[in-house]
């Protein structure tokens, strides 16, 4: 096998959706697999298109990923530069040699002729448009003269340099998900290789970078199988047929309802985010939601997509990225499109962050409890963590579920205290806190257990008469983590002043 080449070759007009992240990471695993190399080239030549930042935030999702380009733009390499409007040169050589090899030719027509000629097609009901039938009543370098053609050339009037298709052939090409396609190049047009601005289409560029970066396995989303025949023709006109590159192209990600394919609407629609980090752009201020910032892990991100329309061949979910690289082939991507399953994502988060040490989460909640103006030690941090973790599916969870740990309840959940909070408890509990006061040391989870047992024996109360309604004294709720840990995490005056306060409100109120 020819050394692993792959590339991820993204247009830089917009963030980078989620599918596109998909196919960075299948490229990425089957690269790492091969020990290839995995590149990141930016096809950029439709500067209509063209959207500052994007490129940034493409190259950011990979690092968030943890998929890093070998090569490419920013990493650099042989075949720089990877930026394909830094390469308008190359393209037009190629352009130059399918002209002289009268595989291409150019087309002189105003958009208007253009207009008139798909509307008189459309009237006899015939394919509207620029092909091998349609193309002889053009105005084009196959139906004008030497003269006529020499005279546009230097005109300065605008022109576009078009592939010649054959008119009766089967294009076939062999697809490593798909198995073998065949196309007749009747249903294919003269598609514009070179603009009237000089620049590459994607077509041309795309090839013509395949080639010279020597890439082995095009492994791109199936929108691009219909541009595959094109792209299998342009190798046979440049004389590449033997450099060719395999290809493979993935599913398309659907919607979770399996009607139509995720898009930016889709995740409004059903209220998830379809980026990989929030999206601001740059005309309307319009933030489009990230993984990212709703709480996701980029571990677990990786896992859940690498999941998306490729199967391990066995029951197993859970694959670090290494094990990712073990395990992917493109053989078991699946040619059916994959549901988008937003529920499968956050077991997947659910999964990495609570085998996530306490320290490495304790900065999510060390950065919410700042951005709330709390100050906490970073030990406290990590305990609240280790605590809450089995409890949570996002780190930010943390904070909004467990703030009891910094302050006080303000409020008691009713239904609870209607059925919990008895005098028995509550007598019990300031008696309690009698206990606590003359007790020495730190107050340690099996302290305050043995030291509530002996009280409760020696009033001959119940465990379970008392245990409710202390959790509603320290945090106000009717559940959560261990409550002797969470009162070790509280400490002693904490805990006291907690109760108290608890039997103040309520005795009063109930
Ligand atoms: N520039 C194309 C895109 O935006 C690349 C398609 C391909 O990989 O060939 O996805």
């Amino acid at each position: 096998m020819r050394p692993v080449r792959v590339r991820f070759a993204p247009s830089p007009t917009g963030p980078l959706h989620i599918g596109g992240v998909r196919t960075a990471l299948y490229n990425y695993l089957f690269a790492k697999q091969y020990e290839g190399t995995f590149i990141l080239r930016i096809e950029d030549t439709d500067q209509t298109r063209f959207v500052p930042g994007a490129e940034e935030y493409i190259r950011e999702a990979l690092s968030w990923c943890g998929i890093p380009p070998d090569e490419g733009v920013v990493a650099g390499g042989e075949y720089a530069p990877y930026r394909q409007s830094e390469r308008k040169e190359v393209y037009q050589k190629y352009a130059q040699q399918l002209l002289d090899g009268g595989f291409a030719y150019y087309a002189f027509d105003t958009s208007e002729e253009l207009n008139e000629m798909r509307e008189r097609l459309q009237a006899e009901g015939k394919n509207a448009q620029y092909d091998a039938t349609s193309r002889m009543s053009m105005k084009n370098s196959l139906t004008l003269s030497e003269g006529e053609i020499k005279e546009h050339l230097n005109s300065g009037a605008p022109y576009v340099v078009r592939v010649k298709t054959p008119e009766d052939e089967d294009i076939r090409l062999n697809d490593l998900v798909r198995g073998d396609v065949t196309v007749h190049s009747s249903t294919l047009d003269d598609k514009v290789l070179l603009k009237s601005d000089g620049l590459p289409t994607y077509h041309l560029a795309n090839v013509v970078d395949d080639y010279l970066m020597k890439i082995s396995h095009v492994i791109r989303g199936e929108e691009w199988l219909p541009s595959a025949p094109l792209h299998v023709l342009l190798y046979h006109y440049l004389g590449w047929e033997e450099k060719m590159p395999q290809f493979a192209h993935l599913p398309l990600l659907m919607n979770p309802d399996g009607k139509g394919k995720l898009s930016k609407r889709s995740g409004d629609r059903f209220g998830f985010p379809v980026y990989p980090f929030d999206w601001k752009s740059p005309e309307s201020d319009e933030v489009s939601p990230g993984f990212r910032e709703a709480g996701y892990l980029p571990e677990a991100t990786v896992n859940f997509l690498a999941l998306l329309g490729w199967h391990p061949g066995n029951e197993e979910e859970l694959f670090s990225l290494e094990e990712l690289v073990q395990a992917f082939g493109l053989d078991r991507v699946s040619k059916a499109g994959a549901k988008f399953d937003i529920e499968k994502a956050k077991w997947f988060n659910q999964q990495y962050l609570k085998e996530m040490p306490d320290s490495a989460l304790a900065e999510y909640l060390l950065k919410d409890l700042s951005e709330n103006g709390i100050e906490s030690s970073p030990e406290k941090a990590e305990q609240v963590c280790g605590l809450m973790k089995e409890r949570v599916t996002f780190p930010q969870e943390i904070w909004s579920t467990a703030r009891y740990f910094y302050q006080p309840p303000e409020q008691y959940d009713e239904k609870m205290v209607r059925k919990k909070w008895k005098p028995e408890a509550s007598d019990a509990l300031l008696a309690y806190t009698k206990i606590l006061e003359k007790s020495d040391g730190r107050l340690s989870a099996e302290s305050a257990k043995e030291q509530l047992q002996k009280l409760l024996e020696d009033r001959q109360v119940g465990l379970g008469k008392v245990m409710p309604a202390l959790r509603l004294a320290l945090t106000g709720q009717g559940g959560g983590p261990d409550l002797m840990s969470t009162m070790e995490v509280l400490g002693r005056n904490d805990v006291i002043s907690r109760i108290r306060k608890a039997v103040d409100h309520l005795d009063r109120n109930n």
